[in-house]
């Protein structure tokens, strides 16, 4: 029976026969009548005209949109109320009330798969982060980038240092290797021509021989300094420079070693003056090693029958020792890198002056062991001071 019913439905599906238009069921007035129609149909071609925007974004999107699937639902479900009242419109000439039927079974079909297909969605939506907090995040986001890029560039800025400086010690290595070749090879090649003539003035005035002795030892001092510098500066670096400290006199280490130096240097006076017997902590042989190379500096930057006063002073918890002399002098541009390693200052002056750059730079890390201070004054032409203090110990 039933199944003759759906039978006989689908056969006849576009069949209007058996009701009459809608316009004569029931009393219709035109105005009543075109308003249903009018509405009808701006509501269904109002649910033609979403679907068409919502396949247009799915297309624009390239996939990319989030639940493609519930619009596509949205769409078939849109699409089919479209119909449904298009349907309604029709009606008014044409009661094919089968069609109708069949439109609003889809419809009601469709309807409920996206009910489901949006209960399913339900969760997915909720965890979907708002605007604002996306913004937030984004901005984050950009701080830390920010903050990171700022870090990368000073981290730059600190490799591009480092590698200036690394090359700055390379070029300085170059130099030095070059200086102290140099300067290794005069007094050697000195040596070298005086041992000839010895042998070749065997049997003459023992005067002579004397003089040549005494040269041969001034070289030989000459290269026991440049080596003993070198491998006191290799010590620093490598933290190996040990010192044996003890309390003693300063004042007679500087009358002892201004003793010595007096008997080698010829050509200058060194004036001492030391007021009282002053004590101090120290490494006797490395304060001397300091006294040496201030004095061995005077000496060098001094011209012929020039002058040099070494002083010792207390002033109040300190013992302030000063080698001055009235020599060549450094400008001020100069004052502080005369310390540095390997610095010599370059110009004419200077050109026949032999040195490796060494001594001062020992001297500052010898009193800063002592925990004293070391500075100059000097003016470029007119001589210099170098002075080094320490904790009296009186
Ligand atoms: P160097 O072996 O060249 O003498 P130093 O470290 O002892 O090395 O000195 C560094 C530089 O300081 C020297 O090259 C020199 O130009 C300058 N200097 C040091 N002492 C004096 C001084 N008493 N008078 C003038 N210049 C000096």
């Amino acid at each position: 029976m039933i199944m003759q019913e759906v039978s006989d439905f689908f056969r006849n599906l576009f069949n209007p026969s058996g009701w009459p238009a809608r316009w004569y069921c029931g009393n219709w007035t035109i105005f009543h009548g075109w308003l249903y129609i009018v509405s009808s149909i701006l509501i269904a071609s109002a649910y033609f005209s979403i679907p068409l925007i919502l396949y247009y974004l799915i297309r624009r999107s390239k996939n990319d949109l989030p639940f493609q699937k519930i619009f596509w639902l949205f769409l078939c479900f849109i699409l089919a109320c479209g119909f449904t009242h298009l349907l309604d419109a029709l009606m008014f000439w044409l009661p094919i009330y089968r069609v109708t039927a069949m439109v609003l079974f889809i419809t009601a079909v469709i309807s409920w798969i996206a009910v489901f297909g949006l209960f399913k969605v339900i969760p997915m939506v909720l965890s979907l982060k708002s605007p604002d907090f996306l913004e937030a995040v984004i901005k984050n986001r950009t701080l830390e980038l920010e903050l990171a890029n700022q870090f990368l560039s000073a981290s730059n800025q600190e490799l591009l240092q480092a590698k200036l400086a690394i090359e700055k010690v390379l070029k300085q290595k170059d130099e030095f290797l070059n200086i102290a070749s140099h300067e290794l090879k005069t007094p050697v090649t000195s040596l070298k021509a005086y041992t000839q003539l010895l042998s070749a003035m065997r049997n003459k005035d023992p005067e002579d021989l004397n003089k040549m002795h005494a040269k041969i030892e001034s070289q030989i001092n000459k290269l026991v300094i440049l080596i003993n510098d070198l491998l006191d500066v290799t010590k620093i670096q490598e933290g190996i420079f040990f010192y044996e400290k003890q309390k003693m006199n300063l004042s007679a280490i500087i009358i002892e070693v201004t003793e010595d130096m007096q008997l080698i240097t010829a050509h200058n006076l060194i004036i001492v003056e030391v007021a009282e017997s002053l004590e101090v902590i120290g490494d006797k042989n490395k304060i001397s090693q300091v006294l040496i190379n201030l004095l061995s500096n005077a000496i060098k930057y001094s011209n012929k029958n020039e002058t040099i006063i070494v002083k010792v002073i207390k002033d109040d918890a300190k013992v302030v020792c000063s080698v001055q002399d009235f020599g060549l002098g450094i400008s001020n541009e100069h004052h502080d890198k005369v310390f540095e390693k390997y610095y010599r200052v370059k110009d004419s002056n200077r050109e026949n002056l032999s040195g490796l750059g060494l001594g001062l730079h020992i001297v500052k890390d010898i009193i800063a062991k002592h925990d004293g201070s070391l500075w100059l004054e000097s003016e470029e032409g007119m001589g210099s001071i170098f002075y080094f203090s320490m904790a009296s110990a009186n």
